[in-house]
């Protein structure tokens, strides 16, 4: 086998989660396990170098130990943590054009649910440091590997264990490197070069329920006022008052990266977009992609009422979700959403668990901050003349857990991606070019030469 048919044999392990099963289910949690073994199976240089910790099947940990006793001791570097996940999201199998567990190729492409996300990135870590383990390399201190199982359905079990299991050890990073956004092409107008986007700051997660009431019964006498009509009102007021717009330091400087990169008057523009003040991030924000970067997000993203068509339903729901930009907490954001709403009908109250955002840490903002020099000469190694730029990241990953473990975090996916590619990410017929895939392969393995 070769380095691609490991990673398609890795697409064939079904790591997504079935609908209805909780942890603890043995056969959910199998294909998880499965895939833990599988690493063990197709690495064996490297799980011979490194230590490894197996804490149930959310959580894979290894450390791959340096050669200046890098466990962040006097004189010694302190390690650097590198984190991925094996599972997946579901799919829609009838809207894919190919077995989504298939790891088919055609089309020049692999494809296959995880193709991007993201377990083309854990193999290609794998893989290299299987390489440079059979070449006779030590890195010079420690490397860590988290791996995670449920990233997908919030981290909790895996990603939030592993941070608590280095908190208890005293382990802490220098910088820790997580999927994030990518190297983007034809993606911000006006940008007619690829340009690689480095996550430093994230944004937060909420979800909300929103509920009116009424008495059920016969859809052939209904009252005066209904519970759907009540909650379609509050879903209006809501579409009309947006978070306010801000430009916070990370996009600040974003756009002025971005200046330097684009010519004529939307240079101008993006270089002085704090003097040009809130009408211009409004007008900046017609674009999806460009308002997620200036404010806290809220998405409508699932209605209910009665499953039959002749009957009241006893109450009617919206789920919104919100991805809040700092300083907006989790508190503040729901009390935007209630003033919003105005309305005593509707209760508002949190569906499942909320993240506040994590903001970049001063130190790593600037181009010198702890990993800054190797993250740009890995990706100069692999992709001459791409510019690495700060960015936000504005959905979530696992290392949101770790964020007390270290100064900084990078959020990146070594892949060249244009907006049809990102599309597939959670979506139907995900897949990687076998070009993208060694080119990833490629940073991972000039990456770790040189830590
Ligand atoms: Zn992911």
């Amino acid at each position: 086998m070769d380095f691609f048919d490991r990673f398609r044999a890795a697409l064939r392990i079904k790591t997504d989660w079935p609908a209805g099963a909780l942890p603890g289910d043995a056969e959910a949690e199998a294909p998880l396990f499965r895939f833990q073994d599988f690493l063990a199976e197709q690495y064996p240089r490297f799980h011979k170098t490194a230590e490894r910790w197996i804490l149930g099947p959310y959580s894979l940990i290894y450390r791959w130990p340096g050669t200046d006793g890098g466990s962040g001791g006097e004189g010694g570097e302190k390690p650097v943590l590198i984190l991925a996940h094996y599972d997946v999201v579901p799919v829609e199998t009838d809207k894919w054009t190919c077995d989504p567990f298939g790891g088919e190729t055609k089309d020049g492409f692999i494809y296959g649910r995880g193709a991007l996300d993201m377990k083309s990135i854990l193999i290609s870590i794998m893989e290299g440091a299987e390489t440079l383990c059979a070449e006779g390399f030590r890195p010079k201190r420690d490397i860590w590997f988290a791996f995670g199982g449920d990233e997908e359905r919030t981290g909790l079990l895996g990603a939030l264990k592993t941070a608590r299991w280095f908190a208890e050890r005293g382990t802490r990073f220098s910088w820790i490197l997580d999927e994030g956004s990518a190297i983007i092409e034809n993606y911000i107008p006006g940008l007619d070069k690829p340009a690689a986007l480095f996550g430093i700051e994230e944004k937060g997660f909420l979800s909300l329920d929103l509920t009116a009431v009424q008495k059920p019964g016969h859809a052939s006498r209904p009252p005066s006022v209904q519970a759907a009509a009540v909650l379609a009102g509050a879903l209006y007021r809501l579409s009309k008052k947006p978070f306010p717009f801000r430009l916070v330091p990370t996009v600040e400087q974003f756009f002025t990266q971005l200046s330097r990169l684009m010519s004529g008057p939307r240079a101008f523009f993006m270089r002085h977009a704090r003097v040009l003040g809130p009408l211009f991030l409004r007008a900046l924000s017609a674009q999806p992609d460009m308002a997620a970067l200036l404010h806290t997000t809220v998405a409508m993203t699932q209605l209910a009422g009665s499953a039959a068509d002749n009957v009241m339903p006893s109450e009617v729901r919206a789920v919104i979700n919100l991805r809040l930009l700092q300083p907006r907490t989790v508190e503040d954001a729901v009390g935007f959403i209630k003033k919003a709403v105005n309305d005593k009908r509707v209760e508002v109250k949190i569906h499942g668990t909320g993240t506040g955002p994590v903001p970049a840490n001063p130190e790593h903002t600037r181009q010198g901050g702890p990993g800054w020099k190797e993250m740009a000469a890995a990706l100069e190694a692999v992709y001459p003349g791409v510019p690495p730029l700060v960015f936000i990241m504005v959905a979530t990953t696992d290392s949101r857990h770790y964020q007390n473990l270290t100064g900084g975090i990078f959020r990146f996916n070594p892949h060249r991606l244009d907006p049809g590619e990102l599309g597939r990410m959670h979506g139907h017929d995900e897949r990687i070019s076998p070009d993208n895939l060694r080119r990833g392969l490629e940073f991972y393995t000039s990456l770790f030469r040189l830590l």
